[in-house]
């Protein structure tokens, strides 16, 4: 991969090339085993340095652009957060509303104008598609940070780093995915990141929601292996992880088919009676429902673990784009 060309005024000379240094992130494509094993080891850095010293001064001098058209807690607050341990500083454009965005801006021209301030944009976009549309106009790096029904890859970073940690292995399981397949852009991420590597998807849905051709074609085509079910009881005995996923309200059409479908799977500490005693729960957060709270106090529920594991990812993944990892 070729770093981005940017211009002398914002390139240090004394970046680490790291494979990822100046690169868009689009795609969870982008990250091979040996650049997600790279990745995994920095988080476990950026923990310890958190855990010691709380912050610490590498990005010192750069500038974030936090670029989100879509609602967000975790992503855009774990981003800002990210960079400000690292000494960074950024520029939250949260609410597009009050931004030019609402006088008719195209996104090219919202691009253009922040890679004059910042060195990188975080963009969360409703458009599939989108993050790569900007890249094309930007010099800086895009991160993309969600990009409608398209893909989440920083989501599927801290996910897989989840999985490894809490595991101890990101291969060689049964990966139960359940709910809106559809629509849940962190299930086509991590679906892909785990691509070869000896993984069995279970894929668990409303008949509407299914996992989309597109994905379930990727996996046949890596040679992996999935089934799918609409109960969960079918397969819930014999999962090493269970991604449980949000009704995605937003992307209906007909209010509807949301109504009779968002009630489809509730977690309780019922089902989990089910479940393997080192399975593990997962969530990309936020739930509406689909996980009752008093899961929360069963070990297995590693959601808000998994939480937590995005600010060491997203820390990782800004010094390695700007050279300092
Ligand atoms: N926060 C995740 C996302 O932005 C999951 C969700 O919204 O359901 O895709």
């Amino acid at each position: 991969m070729t770093a981005k060309p940017s211009t002398s005024r914002s390139r240090p000379a004394d970046h680490v090339d790291n494979g990822l240094y100046q690169q868009d992130i689009l795609s969870v494509r982008q990250f091979p085993p040996p650049i997600l094993d790279y990745i995994f080891n920095v988080a476990d850095e950026m923990r310890t340095l958190v855990e010691r010293f709380g912050s610490a001064d590498l990005l010192s001098g750069k500038i974030m652009a936090n670029l989100f058209y879509e609602p967000s807690t975790r992503t855009s607050s774990s981003f800002m957060a990210a960079m400000q341990r690292l000494g960074g500083q950024v520029i939250p454009i949260n609410s597009v509303q009050y931004s030019s965005v609402s006088k008719g801006e195209s996104l090219a021209d919202t691009v253009r104008t922040l890679e004059c301030y910042a060195d990188l944009i975080v963009l969360r976009h409703y458009e599939l598609g989108a993050a790569a549309e900007a890249a094309k106009w930007c010099h800086k790096p895009i991160i993309n940070a969600g990009d409608g029904v398209g893909e989440h890859p920083t989501q599927a970073l801290l996910d897989a780093y989840t999985i490894k940690r809490e595991i101890g292995r990101a291969d060689k399981m049964v990966v139960g995915m359940l709910g809106d397949l559809r629509f849940g852009r962190t299930v086509h991420s991590l679906t892909r990141l785990l691509l070869k590597r000896n993984i069995t998807f279970r894929f668990i849905s409303p008949a509407l929601l299914r996992m989309p051709d597109e994905i379930r074609d990727e996996v046949i085509a890596d040679g992996d292996t999935f089934t799918e079910h609409r109960d969960l009881e079918e397969v819930i005995g014999e999962l090493d992880v269970l991604y449980v996923t949000r009704i995605q309200k937003e992307r209906f059409t007909d209010l509807g088919d949301y109504e009779k479908l968002k009630d489809a799977y509730i977690i309780t500490p019922k089902t989990l009676t089910k479940a393997r005693s080192e399975m593990i729960v997962m969530h990309p957060l936020p739930r509406v429902g689909e996980i009752s709270v008093e899961v929360d106090e069963d070990p297995r529920a590693a959601y808000f673990r998994q939480m937590e594991n995005g600010l060491y990812v997203r820390m990782a993944l800004l010094a390695a784009v700007l050279g300092r990892a």
